[in-house]
């Protein structure tokens, strides 16, 4: 009988699974994963979770029961340390496993503060695991000063969070500007302003330099000379690709495990899906973090597994919420030259739209799902609005987007 072999129990790699018998594959299916639970969503973690507003139980992606009745043998709690792929073999934890197709989907690490510079003291928080947040939670307590270091979308989601919680909150970011790395000035603009008037002070363009304290942390010290008295830390400074099983097994490595359109690593039988991926997309190398492409890439995984031969074109989507503004982001923002702003006239209600050239090619949707939804299926069928339609809010946009109903190349 066949064998699939998962390595990764998180969002793609419970997402392969699933597509796996769904698609009506009826060999083994083995899904192994180091951490103790079944596979639970990331995003309420620096959301929802943080807040104390859901359980853990309420993050599982699927009841775990489901994993039973559908056959997959689900193994928490179990690490794979190697891979033979002469033999089509597997090391874990709990013993060795023959495999005929190997899925990796082993997601990311959290960068950290080095130890030198005082990252490794109590009270310095990561953020990546439900193991993180439970360790996190008894130190979020009202009245306590937090900094946050990173001012990306987790650094930002955790401000906001700790804010409502009535803690003191500070967020550095050594960037000369928040979000610089994924989204617009205009974008930056707008949530730096959201996060001031809720009480979080934000400084751009400053590093930590050392953290002090014997034991837990008491004083952080800033690049801009300024000593912060702090009660805990949380980092957000980005994450890498978790390759260190592929390395070890000699996979070709290009900013995470190498795959091909197919998901296809370069050995025989090994597939890689999710934030440890990089793949090709519309002539340049690419990997995403996010949900609804670990899920996708995934599910094309599943079905080439079953044969389908089936290229993964990725449609690049994602959401961050902070206070009460959701987030929705569309397409991918690489090369604009040119951001137009679509202002609401209702309060916090905005959209920004990203162009290169003459071609939409992102958009960013604060509090305006009309827009997203709008933007999101012009990039998908290859339409660029004009811009200056788009800027004027007078503009229907689902008027626009039926007048302009022409079938192109997409715009990633
Ligand atoms: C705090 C936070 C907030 C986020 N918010 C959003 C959001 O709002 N929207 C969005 O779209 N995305 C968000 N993301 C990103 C999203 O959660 C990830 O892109 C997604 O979880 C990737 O899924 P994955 O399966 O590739 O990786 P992961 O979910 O990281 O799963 C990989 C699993 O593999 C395990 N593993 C690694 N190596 C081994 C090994 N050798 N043996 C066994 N197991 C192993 C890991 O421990 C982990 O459990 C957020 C992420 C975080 C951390």
């Amino acid at each position: 009988m066949t064998r699939v072999v998962i390595v990764g129990a998180g969002q793609a790699g419970s997402s392969a699974a699933l597509k796996l018998r769904a698609l009506g594959f009826s060999g083994d299916i083995i899904l192994i994963g180091d951490e103790p639970i079944a596979p639970y969503q990331r995003p309420p973690l620096s959301k929802a979770y943080l807040l104390g507003k859901t359980t853990a139980e309420a993050l599982l992606i699927r009841p775990v029961s489901l994993y039973r009745d559908q056959s997959i043998d689900l193994r928490p709690g179990c690490r794979v340390d190697r891979i033979l792929p002469h033999a089509r073999r597997i090391e874990t934890s709990t013993g060795s496993l023959d495999y005929d197709h190997l899925v990796l989907a082993t997601g990311a690490r959290p960068l950290q503060l080095d130890a030198s510079i005082g990252g490794a003291l109590g009270n310095v928080f990561l953020l990546r695991s439900l193991e993180d947040v439970d360790r996190i939670r008894p130190a979020f307590v009202a009245g306590r000063r937090l900094l946050v270091v990173g001012g990306g979308y987790v650094g930002l989601e955790v401000a906001a969070v700790a804010a409502q919680a009535g803690l003191q909150v500070t967020l550095v970011e050594m960037a000369d500007r928040i979000l610089k790395r994924v989204a617009c000035a205009e974008t930056a603009a707008y949530f730096r302003a959201l996060h001031a008037r809720q009480g979080v002070r934000i400084l751009e363009g400053t590093a930590v330099q050392r953290l002090e304290g014997s034991g837990p942390i008491t004083w952080a010290h800033l690049s801009d000379r300024e000593d912060l008295a702090t009660d805990l830390v949380v980092v957000g400074i980005g994450v890498k690709p978790d390759i260190s099983l592929a390395s070890g097994t000699g996979l070709d490595i290009d900013n995470g495990i190498k795959v091909d359109q197919f998901g296809r690593t370069s050995v025989e039988g090994i597939w890689g899906v999710g934030d440890c991926a990089s793949f090709p997309h519309y002539g340049e190398r690419i990997r995403l973090e996010s949900v609804p492409h670990a899920i996708e890439q995934a599910e094309t995984v599943a079905a080439n597994i079953c044969g389908a031969q089936k290229v993964y074109v990725a449609k690049p989507w994602f959401w961050s919420d902070q206070f009460h503004v959701k987030l929705q982001i569309a397409g991918l923002n690489t090369r604009y030259d040119r951001v137009v702003v679509r202002q609401d006239s209702r309060p916090d209600v905005a959209s920004h739209w990203y162009f290169g050239g003459e071609r939409l090619l992102a958009v960013d949707a604060m509090n305006d799902a009309r827009s997203y939804m709008v933007a999101k299926r012009m990039i998908e069928a290859g339409i660029s609005p004009d811009p200056e339609a788009v800027r004027d809010p007078t503009t229907d946009l689902g008027s626009l987007l039926k007048s302009l109903a022409v079938v192109a190349v997409p715009n990633y």
